[in-house]
């Protein structure tokens, strides 16, 4: 993969260009995506965004999420326009089985990969990009590319919303330690353009529906189990519980941090039974690398301190191969 600064020249004559993120697109996802798209079309590209399902409903008061294809849905369009791309952007992912059903037409595509991304072992599939695990965000990534264009006066309000939507969520409100000097000076950048930021954390944290908040209460003390002397923690939610609450996608969010709150507990997990697998997500604070954990038993990955993975047992065996490996390995 040759850096990205060489594929600049590309750029210089409008071209057709595909954006493309992860399945279950996050905070980061849908704001690097739409961030970039803002600052292509400006610079008179012809851009197109493809999410490989839904954008969750906190993020759609975002500028120009009409504009996302959603491959679920649109399944045909959203291959089209890989198909017929010149130059494709991979955002917030590093590996072409996290775009699920767009994988093969991902493959496939003729178009120059470009790879914006800060997880841990990228897939050599792409021409030019940065992959880089010390960066806060994709959207971080996206603010710096802007910059190395030469275009920083680019960035208008619709873009600084994006690419502070994205920071924000990936950095835990500016708390993980990823969240270097120049996480807050690009914030103080753009601040001053004109951001403004409380309605953005309203948006995103203050907006959720009763059912969501009584589910997280029925989580705690129902589902949750502490393990003081792995310092662990685990919460597991059947799809049994999600029927019972109405839960809608997203609405599972955050709750892997909770058990992270409680004294001594350094590593948190939250098992989610889905219709077709059971999902896993992985949660540490300091030394205990939680991507090492998720490749190694549930053929995942992601970051030394948050992570995700999978499995194909029952959501009661994979609980139980779950303690048993915190039993036998202790991993802490
Ligand atoms: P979450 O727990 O929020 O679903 O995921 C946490 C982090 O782990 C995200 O950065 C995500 O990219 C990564 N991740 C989640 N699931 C998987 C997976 O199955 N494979 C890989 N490689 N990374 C994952
Ligand atoms: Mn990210």
């Amino acid at each position: 993969m040759k850096p990205i600064a060489e594929a600049l020249p590309l750029f210089q004559q409008p071209k057709r260009i595909a954006i493309i993120t992860h399945y279950k697109p996050d905070g980061d996802a849908i704001g690097s995506t739409l961030a970039l798209v803002h600052f292509l079309r400006l610079q008179g590209h012809q851009v197109s965004a493809i999410t490989p399902n839904d954008a969750p409903e906190f993020l759609l008061f975002l500028p120009g999420t009409e504009w996302l294809i959603n491959a679920e849905a649109e399944p045909k369009k959203a291959s089209e326009s890989l198909e017929t791309a010149e130059i494709i952007f991979c955002l917030d992912f590093n590996d072409p089985a996290r775009v699920q059903s767009m994988q093969p037409a991902l493959e496939q595509a003729k178009g120059i990969k470009l790879l914006l991304d800060h997880h841990m072992f990228p897939k050599p599939v792409f021409d030019y990009g940065e992959s880089n695990p010390a960066k806060s965000s994709t959207c971080e990534m996206v603010y710096d590319f802007i910059n190395t264009s030469g275009c920083n006066s680019c960035i208008n309000l619709d873009i600084a919303q994006c690419l502070y939507t994205g920071t924000l969520t990936d950095t835990g409100s500016f708390r993980f330690p990823v969240t270097t000097g120049a996480v807050h000076r690009m914030i103080a950048d753009l601040k001053d353009r004109g951001l403004e930021h409380g309605p953005i954390h309203e948006a995103i944290y203050d907006s959720w529906s009763t059912n969501r908040m009584r589910f997280v209460g029925y989580a705690l003390i129902e589902r949750m189990e502490i393990f003081p002397q792995w310092q662990a923690g685990l919460i597991s939610v059947t799809r049994a519980d999600m029927k019972l609450f109405d839960l809608q996608p997203g609405d599972t969010e955050g709750l892997v941090q909770y058990p992270l709150s409680i004294r001594g507990i350094r590593f948190s997990t939250l098992i989610t039974e889905r219709i077709d697998e059971v999902r896993l997500s992985f949660r540490s604070k300091g030394d205990f690398d939680v991507n090492h954990f998720a490749r190694t038993h549930f053929s995942g990955g992601g970051h030394f301190n948050a992570s995700g993975g999978k499995s194909s047992e029952s959501i009661n065996d994979t609980i139980l191969r779950f303690k048993k490996i915190l039993s036998e390995f202790h991993p802490l």
